[in-house]
C-alpha cells in the first residue's frame, strides 16, 4: 500500500520546479524569477481567462522558459501585459501584424490560446514563422484541421505540443502507470465523466462556430480518461447522445451534455458523459484485481486516486501544472526530444470527438 502513496519529499524531486523555488513563498517566488530570463522565450496568442489566469502566472515559475511576448487584438490588454509583466513593444504583437513574430530571436514558442475554431489557423501560422508551437485543448475542429496542423510543423521542423496539463501530472502519472503495468489485472470497464455548470450564455462556449459545445471543451478530458483507464485505444464509438436542458443556450444541435459508449479491444466497454449542465468529474475503473477511482479526474490540483494499492495524491498549489507542462515541453525542445504531448495526441481525441457526434447524428455504432 505505501508503495503508491507518493509523499509531499518524493513530489519535490518529481517536479520539474527546483525542491528550492518550491520552498520560498509565491510572491517570494515571482520576484526571484522575474529577475532573470530563463530558457525558452514563450509568446502567448489569445490574453483571456486561461492566458490571464493560469499561463501567465505558470510562466513565472518555469524553469527552463518564460514570458517573452503577447499576440492581442486588445491595444488596452497590451498595455496592462506590458506594465505587467514587463513585456518589451517589440515582442507585443496583434493578429494582423503576427506573422512577423518570425524575425523576433526573442520568441521561440508561440502559444495558441484562442477559441478552438483559431486554432488551425494561428498554429500553422506560428509554425510557418518558424516558431514552435504550443496549442490549447481541444486541438482543432476536425481531423483534417489537426493533420494539417500536424504537418506545418513537421514541414517547417518544429515541435508542437498540446496543452493536456493532466499528462504532465504526478497522480495522472502514477495511476495510468499502474493501469498500464498490468497491476490491477484484466480492466472489465470504465466510467468517466468531466463537466461543470457553466452559467454563460453568450461565450465562444456557447457557438458551434468557434468550437463550443461540451464535447469539444470538457469531452475530450472525459475521452481522454477513458482510454488512460481502459489502458488501450477505442476500437469504436458504439452509441451516443446529446442534449440540452437549456435550449434557448444550446441551439442548432449544440451540445450541452454529451454521454457515449467507447468500445475498446476485448469488448471493454466505457461509458463517458461530459456536460456544460451539470457538476461531474470522476474516472472510475473496474478492474480483475479491484476498483480504482479518481476523484476529481480533472482540475488544476488536488486530483485523489485510490485503488486497492493506496491512494494517490500530489499536493502541490494552482498553476504548477501549467508550470510543469510548460517545463516539461520546453526542456524537451531544448534538447531536442519529442514533446510528452503531441500534435498526435490531439487528433486521436479529435477523431473520437467527431466520431460520437457522427454516432449521435445517425443512432448508429461508429468504428474507429
Ligand atoms: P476566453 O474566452 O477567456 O479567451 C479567449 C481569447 O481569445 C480572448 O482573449 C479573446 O479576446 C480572444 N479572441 C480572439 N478572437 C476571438 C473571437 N473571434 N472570438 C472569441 N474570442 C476571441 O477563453 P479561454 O477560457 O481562455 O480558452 C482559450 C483556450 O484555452 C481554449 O482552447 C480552451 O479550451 C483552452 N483552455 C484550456 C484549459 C486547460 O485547463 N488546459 C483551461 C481553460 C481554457
Amino acid at each position: 500500500m505505501a508503495s503508491n502513496l507518493i509523499t509531499r519529499r518524493k513530489l519535490v524531486q518529481t517536479l520539474s520546479l527546483g525542491s528550492a523555488a518550491l520552498l520560498l513563498s509565491p510572491s517570494g517566488l515571482l520576484a526571484a524569477c522575474n529577475t532573470q530570463k530563463r530558457g525558452l522565450g514563450v509568446a502567448l496568442v489569445g490574453l483571456g481567462y486561461y492566458s490571464t489566469d493560469l499561463l501567465a502566472p505558470a510562466l513565472q515559475l518555469t524553469k527552463h522558459c518564460h514570458l517573452a511576448g503577447i499576440v492581442t487584438g486588445s491595444p488596452d490588454k497590451a498595455e496592462a501585459w506590458k506594465r505587467k509583466y514587463n513585456i518589451p513593444d517589440k515582442n507585443i504583437y496583434n493578429y494582423s501584424n503576427f506573422d512577423s513574430i518570425a524575425n523576433n530571436k526573442d520568441i521561440d514558442v508561440v502559444y495558441v490560446v484562442l477559441p478552438p475554431s483559431m486554432h488551425h489557423e494561428y498554429v500553422i501560422r506560428a509554425a510557418n514563422a518558424g516558431k514552435h508551437v504550443w496549442c490549447e485543448k481541444p486541438m482543432a475542429m476536425t481531423a483534417k484541421e489537426c493533420t494539417e496542423m500536424i504537418e506545418a510543423c513537421k514541414k517547417n521542423k518544429k515541435s508542437l505540443a498540446i496543452g493536456y496539463r493532466l499528462q504532465h501530472e504526478p497522480t495522472t502519472q502514477a495511476y495510468r502507470r499502474i493501469i498500464n503495468t498490468g497491476q490491477l489485472g484484466k480492466i472489465q470497464k470504465v466510467d468517466c465523466a468531466a463537466g461543470y455548470r457553466d452559467g454563460r450564455t453568450d461565450h465562444w462556449k456557447q457557438k458551434k462556430e468557434l468550437g463550443g459545445g461540451a464535447l469539444y471543451d470538457m469531452g475530450v478530458y472525459a475521452i481522454q480518461g477513458a482510454r488512460f483507464g481502459a489502458g488501450t485505444e477505442p476500437i469504436a464509438v458504439v452509441s451516443a447522445k446529446t442534449s440540452t436542458t437549456r435550449p434557448e443556450i444550446y441551439k442548432n444541435g449544440l451540445d450541452e451534455t454529451t454521454e457515449a459508449v467507447l468500445e475498446f479491444p476485448g469488448g471493454v466497454m466505457a461509458s463517458i458523459k461530459t456536460s456544460f449542465g451539470e457538476n461531474v468529474n470522476h474516472l472510475v475503473v473496474n478492474a480483475e484485481k479491484g476498483t480504482l477511482e479518481v476523484r476529481p479526474v480533472q482540475q488544476y490540483n488536488g486530483i485523489r486516486a485510490k485503488s486497492p494499492l493506496g491512494e494517490i495524491y500530489h499536493d502541490y498549489k494552482v498553476p504548477m501544472q501549467q508550470a510543469m507542462q510548460m517545463d516539461d515541453d520546453a526542456q524537451a525542445i531544448a534538447q531536442g526530444k519529442p514533446m510528452m504531448v503531441p500534435g498526435e495526441e490531439g487528433l486521436r481525441d479529435i477523431r473520437i470527438v467527431e466520431a460520437i457526434y457522427k454516432s449521435a447524428a445517425s443512432g448508429q455504432r461508429v468504428v474507429l
